[in-house]
C-alpha cells in the first residue's frame, strides 16, 4: 500500500477548532510528525507513532515525512493554525524540491484557523478591511525587509498581523517595530495584543500605539494593529468595511 503525506493545522489551541477534516485525517495516521507542543495535542492510540522534534528542524522533519511515507506510512505533520502561515506546508515543498526522488508522493495540505482570525474574532473584527500578515523573526529573512514591509504596510495604511513578535532572542526588534508604527501611523491607532488565544491563559488588550510597550507582546501573542478608521464599539474593535 503506498502511503501520503498530509499536512494539518490544529487551529489555536482548543479542540473545538480543530476541523472536523483534520480529526479525520489524524485518525487514520500511522505516524505524527511536528514540533514537540503540537504533538502533544494529539492523542495517543494503539498503531499510531508520534514523532515529537524541537524547533528550527523544519526540513528534517519533512524529509523524514517523505521517507516515511516513501516506505508506506500515512503521515500527518501537525502545525498549529493554519499549515500554510508561517508553517509546515512550505517547509514540506522545499524538501520535495530539493530531494526530486519524492515528487511523486501523494501530499494534501487540510487548512486550519490561524492565530490572526482567532484573535481578531475574540478582539471583534480589527481586520475587517484589508490587512497584511507580517512575521517579525528574522530566523529567515533580513531584519531591514522586515522594516521595508512594516512601513509601507503602515504607509498604505493597512491593519496588520503580526507572528512571532518578540522572543527572548531579539529582544529590541518589537520595540523597533512600534517605533516605525507610530512614525507612519501616529499615537492614536489602535493596537491589540493577543495572548494564547483559545485556550484558557487567553489575554487579549487593546490599547493605542502610543500607550503600547514591547513587553505587551511575547511569542504566545499575536499582534494586530488597526488602520486609521479602526476603532471600538462597546468593548470590541472593529474596522469599518469602507475606506473612511
Ligand atoms: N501556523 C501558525 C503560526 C505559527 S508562527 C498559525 O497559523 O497560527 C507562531 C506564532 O503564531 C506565535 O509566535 C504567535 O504570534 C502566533 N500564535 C500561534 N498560536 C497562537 C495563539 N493561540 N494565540 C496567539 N498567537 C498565536
Amino acid at each position: 500500500m503506498s502511503g501520503w503525506i498530509a499536512v494539518a493545522g490544529l487551529g489555536p489551541g482548543d479542540d473545538a477548532m480543530v476541523t472536523p477534516q483534520v480529526r479525520d485525517v489524524l485518525a487514520q495516521a500511522t505516524d505524527v510528525i511536528g514540533y514537540i507542543p503540537y504533538v502533544a495535542r494529539v492523542a495517543p492510540r494503539e498503531g499510531l507513532t508520534l514523532h515529537p522534534t524541537d524547533n528550527r528542524v523544519e526540513l528534517d522533519r519533512a524529509l523524514h515525512a517523505l521517507q516515511l511515507a516513501a516506505s508506506g506510512a500515512r503521515v500527518v505533520i501537525v502545525s498549529s493554525g493554519d499549515p500554510g502561515v508561517f508553517a509546515m506546508a512550505s517547509a514540506l515543498f522545499e524538501a520535495v524540491e530539493a530531494h526530486p526522488e519524492y515528487i511523486e508522493t501523494e501530499i494534501s495540505v487540510l487548512p486550519g484557523i490561524t492565530a490572526m482570525l482567532a484573535a481578531a474574532a475574540a478582539a471583534g473584527a480589527p481586520l475587517g478591511h484589508d490587512f497584511c500578515a507580517i512575521n517579525l523573526s528574522d530566523n529567515l529573512k533580513p531584519w531591514e525587509m522586515v522594516e521595508k514591509r512594516l512601513r509601507l504596510a503602515a504607509q498604505a495604511d493597512f491593519a496588520m498581523a503580526f507572528y512571532n513578535p518578540r522572543s527572548k532572542s531579539r529582544p529590541h526588534q518589537f520595540g523597533r517595530t512600534l517605533e516605525i508604527l507610530r512614525e507612519e501611523q501616529g499615537p492614536d491607532v489602535l493596537i491589540t495584543f493577543a495572548r494564547a488565544v483559545s485556550t484558557k491563559d487567553e489575554v487579549l488588550k487593546t490599547v493605542t500605539l502610543g500607550e503600547a510597550t514591547p513587553e505587551m507582546a511575547d511569542m504566545r501573542t499575536v499582534v494586530l494593529v488597526g488602520n486609521s478608521a479602526t476603532r471600538r464599539v462597546g468593548r470590541y474593535v472593529y474596522t469599518p468595511r469602507s475606506a473612511s
